[in-house]
């Protein structure tokens, strides 16, 4: 494009008073604050501009209606949440970036309870002196898991920080080489290490560690022996790991606390969804394990916590650590952690009302019911049949970094459109309000119904009903 003719294309783009006066515009105003409008405004003049010094063709002239369009459309993007609820359809129960554990509604309840007005947050309603946040979801995590005391802070990766910078900070902690793990790329077991103060004194070979070789390593330096459940894969094959108990019995005889990083931390027993190698907290401690921390968030189904359990000696070095302070967590965290440990009370509730648990535990036969509801749904939507709507079936997986090559048979809803690639459906159902993700396998958009809840497969359906109209 000539030089010319960009300046007469740049001439027409009218300035923010006229635009202001435009009526999408003036629309966007009566429903955004006028700041807001007006970097709305500022961004697409810029752009327009940019577009047409960049554009090696000839840009159609600017149509204003189709201007004030775009900006009221920008300030609706600028306006709006980033964090916002989605249609979990990957069949990943516990999907990190989808927000990991859907909470309770007994903890939804008690958030609201306890933070529509002040609380005891860090008052002794005994004495009425200063009392302190840690005692809150204290009583029922001893209960449930046996332990002498307990500390709950803001996460896992925290109270992992916090025990080896408590107890090992300049000296050595001792670490099978299997278990340096990094869960979802933020976290590595040695990077955390390393940044704690501690010194990793890494032991055996990467499929096998014997007992020996946590023996041989200890000197005078030795501050401890850790484990790390290695949640997110698994090793197969000619494989050796020294079980807790026995390391347990070296740690005593060698005045050496034992702590393990369960990662997950689970209260009950999952082998009756078929799902093996989850220990539980409780046995942990039993086989002798010092120290056990696990998150809030997995398996155990309530808010980002990071939980720690263990002996009453260790957890107070932990909890006269400074940086206990900055790891703490706030009244939302500790109001709902409390009302989802309760539910453990009894077994079946638990069940029945943590969602992550629900849905773990869902039969295939009720997903199978519930594929055949939402296939039909969407054939219904889709009355010209544009759409190859297929139940079949597949595997679901835990997620989180629980469960490592265990996956839960289920049932998924698998399309196919006439006019669209399956990467088009993923992209405009992702765009969908609310958002829909699912995955694409074999040419095909795969929703699984294990993390569908049974109230959203009409508006996934409204969704399809909209990639069936003719174009
Ligand atoms: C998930 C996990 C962590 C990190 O826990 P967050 O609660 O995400 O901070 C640490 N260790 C193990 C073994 C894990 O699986």
């Amino acid at each position: 494009m000539g030089k010319n003719q960009a300046k007469q294309y740049l001439r027409q783009i009218p300035g923010v008073d006229a635009v202001l006066q435009m009526e999408a515009v003036r629309v966007a105003l009566s429903r955004h604050p006028r700041k807001l409008v007006l970097d709305a405004i500022r961004e697409e003049l810029d752009e327009t501009r940019k577009q047409i010094l960049e554009s090696p063709g000839t840009p159609a002239a600017i149509d204003p209606s189709e201007l004030a369009r775009s900006i009221a459309e920008r300030a609706d993007r600028l306006a709006a949440f980033t964090l916002r609820p989605v249609v979990n359809a990957t069949g990943i129960v516990i999907h990190t970036n989808l927000g990991r554990s859907l909470l309770p509604e007994e903890a939804l309840a008690r958030l609201q309870t306890v933070c529509r007005g002040y609380s005891s947050l860090e008052y002794d309603l005994h004495s009425g002196e200063r009392g302190s946040r840690h005692v809150h979801a204290e009583a029922i995590l001893r209960e449930l898991t046996g332990a002498q005391a307990v500390l709950v802070v803001n996460n896992n990766a925290g109270a992992v920080f916090l025990i080896l910078n408590s107890l090992a900070r300049g000296r050595e902690v001792v670490v099978s080489r299997g278990q340096l793990v990094e869960i979802g790329g933020s976290f590595r077991i040695p990077d955390v290490m390393s940044s704690s103060g501690a010194i990793l004194r890494e032991v055996g070979t990467t499929n096998r560690t014997h007992l020996k070789d946590y023996v041989s390593a200890i000197t005078d330096q030795t501050a401890l022996l850790m484990k790390v459940h290695t949640s997110n894969y698994r090793i197969v094959g000619f494989t050796k790991d020294v079980p807790l108990n026995e390391l347990a019995t070296l740690g005593r005889e060698r005045g050496l606390p034992v702590v393990e990083d369960l990662g997950s931390g689970c209260f009950i027993n999952l082998t009756q969804f078929g799902l093996h190698g989850e220990i539980t907290v409780q046995e942990t401690l039993r086989a002798g394990a010092d120290l056990v921390s696990f998150s809030g968030d997995k398996l155990l189904g309530g808010p980002q916590a990071g939980i720690i359990v263990g002996r009453k000696d260790l957890i107070e070095k932990c909890r006269k650590n400074p940086i206990t302070r900055a790891l703490r967590v706030d009244k939302m965290t500790l109001a709902a952690l409390d009302a989802t440990l309760r539910l453990y009370r009894d077994e079946r509730q638990a069940l029945e009302k943590i969602p992550t648990l629900t849905m773990i535990g869902l039969s295939a036969e009720e997903l199978n019911g519930r594929a055949k509801q939402l296939a039909s749904a969407i054939q219904g939507a889709d009355p010209q049949a544009t759409l190859r709507v297929e139940v079949r079936r597949s595997f679901s997986q835990v997620g989180g970094g629980s469960l490592p090559a265990q996956d839960l048979p289920t049932f998924v809803v698998a399309i196919q459109s006439g006019d669209f690639s399956p990467n088009q459906i993923e992209e405009f159902l992702r765009r969908n309000d609310p958002p829909i993700i699912g995955r694409i396998e074999s040419d095909h958009f795969i929703m699984d119904l294990r993390t569908i809840m049974p109230q959203q497969i009409e508006l996934i359906a409204l969704a399809f009903r909209r990639i069936a109209e003719p174009l």
